[in-house]
């Protein structure tokens, strides 16, 4: 069996990328890895579900248990990717969904080269602006740290390989998909295939 692939979706903090992943599950075939982090629960948010949520003491011993793929600071809090569930789907052939911020992204993509890189933005920084105040989820100072932390991951843009606007979410959602499709008909993805095909044709 082909073994599954990496896709890893980061965007702008309010950049509707939570949306385009739970979209994307319920629309097509995706494993969506599920994050640990320190971060308090927003409201409405599930232990297991959203994240895991962990104290510092508790995420630094899964660090120190190699539990995770990889993992960054953001903003206030620790955030980082559970290694079994990740490695467990891979070898079961399915494609997972990692939704991590650029430093996670760029460490991904150092272990797992052809893990597929997928930038999620607005279509401009005004939109993105008013959706975390709509969002209402955040303080205004914590609203102006992150928009400071997207003016750092702009210049990150540029490692990855694929950029989307989410400006209408089915357009997005789809973009994304078709990305991930393309990707695996790339004929490099399908040398098993290849060979197979070939020795057929040798048997005419
Ligand atoms: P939020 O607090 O809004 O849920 O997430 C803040 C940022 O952390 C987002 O950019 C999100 O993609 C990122 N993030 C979530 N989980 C992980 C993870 O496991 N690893 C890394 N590196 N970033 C993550």
């Amino acid at each position: 069996m082909n073994k599954g692939r990496l896709i890893v979706i980061s965007g702008f903090s309010g950049a509707g990328k939570g949306t385009v992943v739970k979209r994307l599950i319920e629309k097509y075939d995706y494993s969506l890895s599920i994050s640990a982090t320190t971060r308090k629960p927003r409201e409405g948010e599930v232990d297991g579900k959203d994240y895991y949520f962990k104290t510092e003491a508790e995420f630094k011993s899964l660090i120190d248990y190699n539990g995770l793929i990889e993992w960054a600071q953001y903003v206030e809090n620790f955030y980082g990717t559970p290694r079994k569930f990740v490695e467990d789907e891979i070898a079961a052939g399915k494609n997972v969904i990692l939704e991590i911020e650029v430093q996670g992204a760029m460490n991904i993509k150092a272990q797992y080269p052809n893990a597929i890189l997928i930038f999620i933005t607005t279509k401009d920084i005004d939109t993105l602006r008013d959706r975390l105040v709509s969002r209402g989820t955040e303080t205004p100072e914590v609203i102006e740290k992150r928009i400071k932390r997207a003016a750092e991951e702009a210049s990150s843009m540029e490692q990855y390989e694929f950029i989307v606007v989410n400006d209408d979410l089915e357009t997005c959602v789809d973009a994304v998909n078709s990305v991930v499709v393309s990707e695996a008909c790339r004929k490099e993805n399908c040398t098993q295939f290849l060979i197979d095909i070939k020795k057929q044709l040798e048997e005419v």
